[in-house]
């Protein structure tokens, strides 16, 4: 084992701060990867504030790795020493299960380990995640990152990036279509620039006048004032597809009313609070409402090299990991623009 210095929340209610953590020495499958870069996901507040009542402190956030490989074991086949490396938001999985043999890890039905927060099997206690200076791998969940593509700009494809790939592939957006992205964050951007890539018309929804500018330069065909139901209405009965990015507790209906007949609305934002379906909204044109969970392993290399062909990666601030607490803040206010990615070198 060796230590490895993180920064955890040690409560819910606790700022993050400087922690140690232990990293196994690599098994004969393992990768151990210094890491580079790592993204700061929602998904990592939600969790060091433990919003969704699933976290076990302390935690180390973080699942959007990048980094550079400095062993691998004796098994090791896809990796070598030096190779730039991506590590998402799965660390494991049973691999024999039907989901898994499927390529759905994220549905393991014995449950996927995530990066974070989930049962380490090799050292008791929980996962630690990215905010860290190194993390050890099983190969079978290592990605490989394309060459072209700038490092910390790709950190968000890790969990940005498959989260809105897998849903948009998984309904077959592309020509000819309307597509509604709710939210322009960390997720609602990448959606953007994925949508656009697949030929299809795409129309934002935010909150942040502010953002109009910048949607369009992301790829985005319209941008409507969410806020504004005149704006609204205007697009009723119109869509065939809407991915919701929104981390917060919003109106689902105003977003369901503008589906076409057949239309799918899939959430992947996770607001704490449930949200209420007036069921109206769903027998009216036979909409429907779904959801969507990352994207397997086997698709996220899909995506990663999609990104390296197309020069696909995120718009990004990059911070120290001195200024996380405060990037949270920033996430709250919606005040992205649009995904915080810590330099890991700050960590020294
Ligand atoms: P983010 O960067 O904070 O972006 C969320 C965006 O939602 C904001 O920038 C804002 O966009 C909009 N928003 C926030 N509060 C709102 C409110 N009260 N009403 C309406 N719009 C609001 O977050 P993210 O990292 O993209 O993550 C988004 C959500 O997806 C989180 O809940 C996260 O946990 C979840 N997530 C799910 C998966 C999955 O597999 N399903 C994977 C990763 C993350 P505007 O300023 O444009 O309004
Ligand atoms: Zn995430
Ligand atoms: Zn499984």
């Amino acid at each position: 084992m060796s230590n490895a210095k993180a920064y955890s929340a040690s409560s819910a209610t606790s700022p993050l701060a400087p922690f140690s953590i232990q990293r196994r020495d690599p098994t004969p499958h393992d990768v151990q990867i210094q890491i580079l870069f790592c993204g700061v996901c929602h998904s990592d507040l939600h969790t060091a504030r433990n919003e969704w009542h699933n976290s076990v402190h302390p935690v180390v956030p973080g699942h959007e790795i990048i980094g550079r490989v400095t062993s691998v074991g004796a098994h090791v086949k896809k990796f070598k020493v030096g190779d730039t490396v991506g590590v998402g938001c799965m660390v494991d999985s049973c691999r024999t299960c039907t989901n898994c043999k499927d390529g759905f890890e994220q549905f393991c039905e014995k449950g996927a380990i995530f990066t974070y927060n989930s049962p380490d099997k090799h050292l008791g206690g929980m996962t630690f995640g990215g905010y860290s200076e190194s993390v050890v791998v099983d190969e079978a969940f290592v990605l490989s990152i394309p060459k072209n593509l700038d490092l910390a700009a790709t950190a968000p494809l890790l969990c940005a990036g498959i989260t809105t790939y897998s849903p948009l592939r998984h309904h077959k957006v592309g020509k000819g279509q309307k597509v509604g992205i709710v939210g322009l964050g960390g997720l609602g951007h990448m959606g953007v620039k994925l949508a656009n890539a697949f030929g299809a018309h795409v129309v934002v929804f935010t909150t942040s006048a502010n953002k109009t500018q910048d949607a369009i330069r992301l790829g985005a065909h319209e941008v409507v004032n969410s806020k504004n139901a005149d704006e609204m209405a205007k697009h009723a009965g119109s869509f065939h597809f809407i991915l919701d990015t929104v981390a917060a507790k919003h109106d689902i209906n105003a977003y369901l009313q503008l589906l076409k007949r057949d239309g799918t609305l899939t959430q992947v934002g996770v607001p704490a609070e449930p949200l209420d379906v007036q069921v109206f909204n769903l027998i009216i044109n036979r909409r429907s409402f779904t959801g969507s969970l990352i994207g397997g392993i086997a698709e996220t290399q899909e995506m990663l090299d999609f990104c390296g062909k197309h020069n696909i990666v995120s718009d990004i601030e990059i911070i120290p990991i001195q200024k996380i607490n405060e990037a949270y803040e920033r996430l709250i206010k919606s005040d992205v623009k649009y995904r915080f990615v810590i330099d890991m070198a700050s960590l020294k």
